[in-house]
């Protein structure tokens, strides 16, 4: 069903252009032309994502997180230099207590160790418009590469997570099929009465589309429109009129004789209340939830990839519709969230998006750092110098407890004095705006939802997780006047039927025919073909590609924000050196030992090495609850070399360095204090020192290098050090990694 732009004699002519040498191909090219004159559906997402990924091999790989319970598949496609990262079980063998290099562990993809970005649509069937918001992403993302040195650093560096349907089923059904269909598939006994998927919608007449039905009622709430007479108008409520009446429904009619029509379709679970954070699951209060959290197999799908990709920071959810985005959290107030996240989410990204959507956003936003704050890019702070297996003296990202800015509250009926100190951060202390938003309700005390994807990303992953109902269709259609009259809705839709008339020839909308329904006697079938309305999804063309590129130019810029920890600087310095010194081996034989010289080994040497480590990136390696959440951890720093030769003197093989600030500065906020302080355990080292080395000199240099308790530090660098001995000439690398922030390895150049 889908129309793409047919490419005739000139794509032949240009081929044989480019093989005869004439240009280079360029490396931004777009390979696989993308059409956003129609919905591509399940179908054609899954032909586009194919023809992507091999098209575009070097920074493209489709896996397949989950199948539907139709057995449809459930794509992500990553975007990323295949050729660049690194990941720290890449360096680290792997081994336990009892087995030396334990096997069949899945080894971590090089793009697991960049910073990552999750994007998704098609949760909710009936909302495709993500879908192509998300294949609009792709385009601009692989084309861009190579050609746009934002985008190309971008992927070389970070990593794009895109699935553009979450529930396949669902939009399947409602673009292909035309069956508006929300939940997934789990073909559930909807009206208790033994059967399953006994009355879903009908094509009563069967032209292979499902459209509407209107038919004459003296109970009927709709009128024809007097000047488009495809039109129906919806009556006020109580108004009078002297026209006939009509009832408009779906084509569809009652199947298995209870009196209800489309009751007990194939939809099941609604996946966006299946997810383990604030789940509840009382159909009355939450319909749709599933029996339990995570069991629908697309929630599952995505909470399976979430755990085994530790590495997403954002996560961006597209819905529609509305024209707006909202913040977790749906379940709680914001009372449950940081402040320091709130300031992250509404003063920086929500003014951001309210800029891009040129909407006002609250004057309170506009606020700069706390003095000395942000970590502001060429202030260092120095790393303590810390023990390995330590824990830190205090809890590293630690959540301010009352916010320290300087701009001044809402004033809210007396309860907070104007011009305090302190800033307020969340959506009771300014008027969110209409296009940036907390949905949980705090004067009534509501949740919006329960179980929603949002909340667990944010409040157990620990992303900046944010939906967005895409579309608006009083702004977001390219053209449309404003109506201000009482019959501003009808005028819209004359309007937008107009639209569909003058650039589609017509297609999406199907004339008025007779027919007689087997349940309601003589009537007409006919209106706007399903998937195409304008009213819950973005209209075809113009209008989406103008909904595509606004949330693009977020989502780019969103990827701008990601931290990146990388090396700065590695030195090392040998401070003593022995003479030589030989390997031994001793095997057994029964009762005899044999002891046999190996090889010369040089001298053992005991170095300095000393690393310095930055967050290049805008925004911190967590969010404020970040490492202290169950499954995430702090960023760390190791130094490895042959571990059979190598004895660590002073900070083990891996030192922590808490959660590094970015270099963006958060409103309100000084930077926070990052690494945990630490004190040198002499007493362990000691008992580590390897054979041959005056005990007074390593005395000495434990000394000199003031092994007392040291501040934390704070910003967006550590410096860290470590003494070591080795044995020989044992090649040393120091390397970074953090679970969000990248991993990064430089060797160690030893003089
Ligand atoms: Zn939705």
């Amino acid at each position: 069903m889908m129309s793409r732009p047919v490419r005739r004699g000139w794509g032949a002519i240009l081929l044989a252009f480019l093989l005869s040498g004439g240009i280079a191909p360029d490396a931004g090219a777009q390979r696989v032309p993308i059409s956003i004159d129609d919905y591509h559906g399940y179908t054609g997402t899954q032909e586009y994502l194919q023809q992507i990924a091999r098209a575009y091999r070097g920074i493209t790989e489709l896996i397949e997180i989950g199948e539907s319970n139709m057995g449809r598949k459930i794509s992500v496609l990553v975007i990323s230099n295949m050729e660049t990262g690194t990941t720290i079980d890449a360096h680290v063998e792997l081994r336990n207590m009892r087995r030396e290099n334990v096997q069949n562990v899945t080894p971590m993809k090089p793009y697991q160790g960049k910073p990552g970005q999750w994007i998704d649509g098609g949760t909710h069937g009936n909302e495709y418009t993500g879908t192509e918001v998300c294949l609009y992403i792709i385009d601009k993302l692989v084309t861009g590469y190579g050609s746009d040195s934002q985008i190309t650093d971008l992927i070389d560096n970070c990593v794009f997570y895109i699935c553009p349907i979450v529930n396949p089923d669902g939009v399947y059904n409602s673009v292909e099929v035309g069956i508006p269909q929300r939940q997934n598939s789990m073909m559930i006994d909807d009206d208790d009465d033994g059967a399953i998927n006994e009355d879903g919608p009908d094509d009563l007449n069967g032209d292979g589309k499902l459209t509407s039905f209107r038919y004459p009622d003296p109970e009927g709430q709709y009128v024809i429109d007097d000047e488009d007479p495809r039109l129906m108008v919806r009556l006020g409520r109580n108004e009078e009129t002297t026209k006939q009446r009509y009832s408009v429904i779906r084509e569809d009619r009652d199947n298995d004789g209870d009196g209800r029509r489309g009751e007990d379709g194939e939809r099941g679970i609604d996946v966006n209340r299946n997810f383990p954070e604030g789940w509840y699951g009382d159909d009355n209060e939450q319909r749709g939830s599933g029996y339990y959290a995570a069991s629908a197999p697309e929630s599952r799908a995505i909470l399976e990839f979430f755990t085994n990709h530790t590495n997403i920071l954002h996560a961006q959810s597209f819905h529609t519709s509305g024209g707006f985005t909202y913040r977790p959290f749906a379940r709680w107030p914001d009372s449950r969230i940081a402040n320091k996240d709130l300031a992250v989410y509404d003063l920086i990204m929500g003014k951001k998006y309210c800029q891009l959507l040129g909407v006002e956003y609250p004057e309170e936003w506009d606020v700069e750092a706390a003095g000395g704050a942000g970590a502001g890019a060429g202030q260092r702070a120095v790393g303590a110098r810390r023990t390995t297996g330590q824990a830190p003296a205090r809890p590293t990202g630690q959540v301010p407890t009352r916010p320290t800015g300087q701009f001044p509250a809402r004033q809210q009926a007396g309860a907070r004095q104007a011009g305090a100190r302190g800033v307020s951060v969340g959506s009771s202390a300014y008027e969110m705006p209409r296009q940036w938003r907390h949905p949980y309700n705090d004067s009534s005390d509501r949740p919006y939802g329960y179980g929603i994807f949002i909340d667990w990303a944010y409040g157990q992953y620990g992303a900046y997780s944010m939906t967005t109902e895409l579309w608006n269709r009083s702004v977001d259609f390219p053209g449309m006047p404003e109506f201000n009259t009482a019959d501003a809705r009808i005028d819209q839709e004359r309007w937008i039927l107009q639209y569909q008339d003058d650039n589609f020839g017509g297609r999406f909308f199907m004339p008025w025919t007779r027919y007689r329904h087997p349940d309601l006697g003589q009537g007409e079938l006919g209106g706007w073909i399903a998937p195409y309305s304008a009213s819950n999804n973005a209209f075809p063309g113009e209008a989406l590609r103008h909904v595509c590129d606004v949330h693009w130019q977020f989502e780019l810029w969103k990827a701008t924000l990601l931290p990146r920890v990388v090396i700065t600087d590695v030195s090392a310095e040998v401070l003593y050196e022995t003479g030589s010194a030989s390997a031994g081996e001793v095997t057994y034989s029964g009762d005899t030992a044999t002891i046999r010289r190996g090889e010369r080994m040089g001298g053992v040497k005991v170095v300095l090495v000393k690393a310095t480590i930055e967050n290049q990136g805008q925004l911190a390696t967590h969010i404020a609850e970040g490492a202290r959440l169950a499954g995430n951890r702090q960023d760390a720093v190791w130094l490895l070399g042959d571990r059979d030769r190598t004895t660590y003197l002073q900070g083990g093989v891996w030192q922590r360095l808490g959660t590094i600030d970015g270099a963006l500065a958060i409103p309100g906020f000084p930077s926070a204090g990052g690494a945990g302080a630490g004190g040198a355990e002499r007493a362990q080292m000691m008992a580590n020192l390897p054979p041959g080395i005056p005990p007074e000199m390593l005395q000495q240099f434990m000394q000199s290098m003031g092994m007392s308790d040291e501040p934390a530090a704070a910003g967006n660098v550590r410096e860290v050090e470590w003494l070591v001995a080795i044995e020989g000439n044992v090649p040393l690398k120091v390397i970074v990694t953090s679970q969000k922030g990248g991993t990064q390895v430089r060797d160690v150049p030893i003089r």
